[in-house]
């Protein structure tokens, strides 16, 4: 049954309701959280409340991170420290003591799920080049990586390089690979449609999912809670 794998909620309630929606419609059987549920967008408690009751898998990313105080934050640029600080304080404690205890990364046989990378994940390195990429593929063994993070939807095959996001069909006896499953609440590839992958493990497909969804609504939101604008007009930008 195919998985839908999500990354960079970042409170973003009208984006996941859309992408839920669409996965429920295509018959999803399974949700993948990469992490960053919380963080930049109005909605940190409905978000979690979601992704705790509705996910098989649930990770931690960089922003849960720097909300329940595990990541120095005075690496985060002025809207992200002004942002964890209004999430810190807004978030039920349940919903932070359940941050507080997700896990860096899932492993299923030679197929992995993590925010960052699969080294260290908690030192949140990027993998956004096609040598950042080599350099995983010759220390890890995992045939299969979904990353998210950079909130940039790519794929990265150990035989060819760099790929454009597509529907595709993993050659896992031949080759290797590291997906980029883009963001959900925050898209920066100058698109700002939210965006998915949906895993078929039985065909080994995957499939990108971009959606359009109510940005206003979103970013009116953003507006009303005092965050900062910057937060809102990057939505419609996509970056
Ligand atoms: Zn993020």
């Amino acid at each position: 049954m195919a998985v839908a794998i999500f990354s960079d909620i970042h409170a973003n309630l009208v984006a996941l309701e859309q992408a839920l929606r669409f996965a429920r419609e295509r018959g999803v059987g399974t949700l993948i959280s990469l992490g960053d549920i919380v963080d930049y967008g109005p909605w940190p408690n409905e978000c979690v409340e979601i992704v705790r009751q509705q996910f098989a898998v649930s990770l931690m990313g960089n922003h849960d991170h720097a909300v329940v105080g595990g990541t120095d934050i005075r690496y985060f640029n002025v809207y992200a420290q002004q942002s964890v600080l209004w999430t810190r304080q807004h978030l039920l404690q349940t919903h932070l003591d359940y941050l507080s205890r997700l896990p860096f990364t899932h492993e299923e046989n030679d197929l992995l799920y993590v925010h960052s990378t699969p080294l260290h994940p908690e030192e949140w390195d990027y993998i956004l080049s096609e040598s950042d990429a080599r350099y995983y593929f010759k220390y890890t063994a995992y045939r299969l990586i979904f990353i998210g993070h950079s909130h940039y939807p790519v794929i990265f095959s150990e035989k060819e390089g760099m790929l454009s996001p597509r529907r595709l069909k993993l050659d896992l006896e031949n080759d290797r690979y590291i997906i980029n499953v883009g963001s959900v609440g925050q898209p920066r590839d100058g698109d700002p449609r939210l965006c998915f992958v949906i895993y078929d493990p039985d065909a080994r497909e995957i499939e990108y999912v971009r959606l359009e969804y109510d940005i206003d609504k979103t970013a009116k939101a953003i507006r009303q809670a005092g965050l900062p604008e910057y937060l809102a007009n990057r939505l419609y930008q996509g970056m």
